[in-house]
């Protein structure tokens, strides 16, 4: 691919800007280039639309959530578009690629803030996007820009969420998708849905790791658009987890954030998002970032225990297929993100994600394991006293149950909750008296 010419851009003549975080050359929102093609750093996505004070904002984007929206587009009834002054303001109507996604519920359950050692917990339950993960948000931005600039093909590395997502919405703009993902690593759940939605998938022998190396070339090489992680428009989407929460709270801000953390996609993402918010005056103060690792696969955790002294790498390990990644490529924006925010990094055990799980399943609510690591953090920071029990904590849920039905059928045989029997007709209502007697 020809290197782009970096065009000189002022204000007065964009929305929006794209500058690399490292050499600083910025690019039109145009730009079909997901890293600096001056010097191969992170790009970031930058508005320069003038925006009204933040209670005008945030008066206008709570109009959007009136009845009359819904006989708008998809776009006009989106989580993500209702924010579009923050995603993509260039964004033309035809160009936007909507489901439309996001307007995921905020909910309560007195168990599981119970369990997380809190009184007020909430769960921004993200599975309730279309393709049932928070992936959307960021996928509907970076499929508009794919369209924006008449990409041939999409393409990504992923541990399954994200080629699921990405099939999705190439599927809806009528862009071929290819997507990586590490030979027997991604569940059933993820895979099933990526194939069916029409993607082209490839099993790659090698770890998360390899598989995003892998797109990276592709990319450079036969011109393919790269929508992963480190892409800056999927960025631009996924901020709106933030801003849909801070909404449904009615814009006052909670005291903690806690997500699960893998490729920090997300971490960098919320960091940007509660940045923008503040200086907009849309909130008042900035909430703390608790980004949580699984042990067995958490170099970040590590490098906030020496204050970020130097970028770590390890090779991952657990359960949590979602966060399993070792090399995580969002690493200098999450470090931001963390230090903005006065937030902090913890790593829990596989046994303590499955045991937050076992809660958030038993309620009614039911999340896919690497989700779980959110509770599971918010316990052990409050166990520590770190997170008070008087403060109010949003905890993200980043996927749904049937994301991974695997790990939720191995999680019963485990001792986990309900029972099954295969039992004849006559065998069938004994049974049922006996487990209704024991209930
Ligand atoms: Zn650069």
């Amino acid at each position: 691919m020809p290197v782009q010419t970096l065009t000189p851009v002022t204000p007065a003549e964009q929305m929006s800007i794209v500058r690399c975080a490292s050499c600083h050359a910025t690019l039109d929102d145009r730009t079909a280039r997901a890293t600096c093609p001056n010097c191969g750093g992170l790009l970031a996505v930058e508005h320069t639309l003038a925006l009204p004070d933040g209670e005008t904002l945030r008066a206008r984007f709570d109009e959007r959530l009136g009845v009359e929206s819904y006989r708008g587009t998809a776009a006009e009834r989106s989580g993500v578009w209702r924010f579009r002054e923050l995603v993509l303001p260039g964004a033309r109507a035809e160009e936007i690629v909507s489901h439309p996604e996001g307007n995921t519920p905020l909910v309560a359950r007195d168990a599981v803030a119970s369990f997380a050692g809190v009184r007020q917990l909430w769960l921004k339950h993200e599975g309730h996007n279309p393709s049932a993960s928070f992936k959307d948000r960021g996928m509907t931005a970076a499929l508009t820009q794919a369209r924006r600039i008449g990409a041939v093909a999409v393409a990504c590395a992923s541990t399954g969420n994200t080629s699921a997502s990405l099939a999705a919405y190439a599927a809806q703009a009528g862009i071929p998708a290819f997507v990586l993902v590490p030979e027997g690593r991604v569940s059933t759940g993820k895979l099933a849905q990526t194939l069916a939605y029409g993607a082209h998938m490839i099993r790659l022998r090698g770890d998360f790791d390899d598989c995003l190396e892998l797109a990276r070339e592709a990319s450079e090489r036969l011109g393919i658009y790269l929508v992963n992680s480190l892409n800056p428009f999927r960025v631009e989407g996924q901020k709106t987890i933030v801003l849909e929460m801070l909404q449904q709270l009615g814009w006052e801000a909670p005291d903690w954030i806690a997500l699960p953390a893998g490729n920090l996609g997300n971490t960098a993402a919320f960091g940007k998002a509660l940045r923008e918010a503040y200086a907009l005056g849309l909130i008042d103060r900035v909430p703390r970032l608790l980004a949580v690792q699984a042990a067995g696969a958490a170099p970040f955790a590590a490098g906030f225990s020496d204050d970020f002294a130097t970028r770590r790498r390890v090779r991952a390990e657990t359960a949590a297929t979602a966060i399993r990644i070792g090399d995580p490529a969002s690493w200098d924006r999450a470090v931001d993100a963390i230090r903005f925010s006065h937030g902090h990094v913890a790593a829990v055990s596989d046994a303590e994600i499955f045991a937050a799980k076992r809660v958030i399943d038993s309620c009614g609510v039911g999340c896919e394991p690497a989700s779980a690591a959110s509770v599971a953090g918010v316990r052990v920071l409050a166990e520590r006293g770190i997170i008070g029990g008087d403060e109010r904590v949003v905890a993200v849920l980043t996927g749904h149950l049937l994301k991974d039905p695997d790990a939720a059928l191995a999680a019963r045989a485990a001792g986990g909750l309900g029972s099954e029997e295969s039992l004849s007709r006559e065998e069938a209502l004994g049974h049922l008296a006996r487990v209704l007697a024991s209930e």
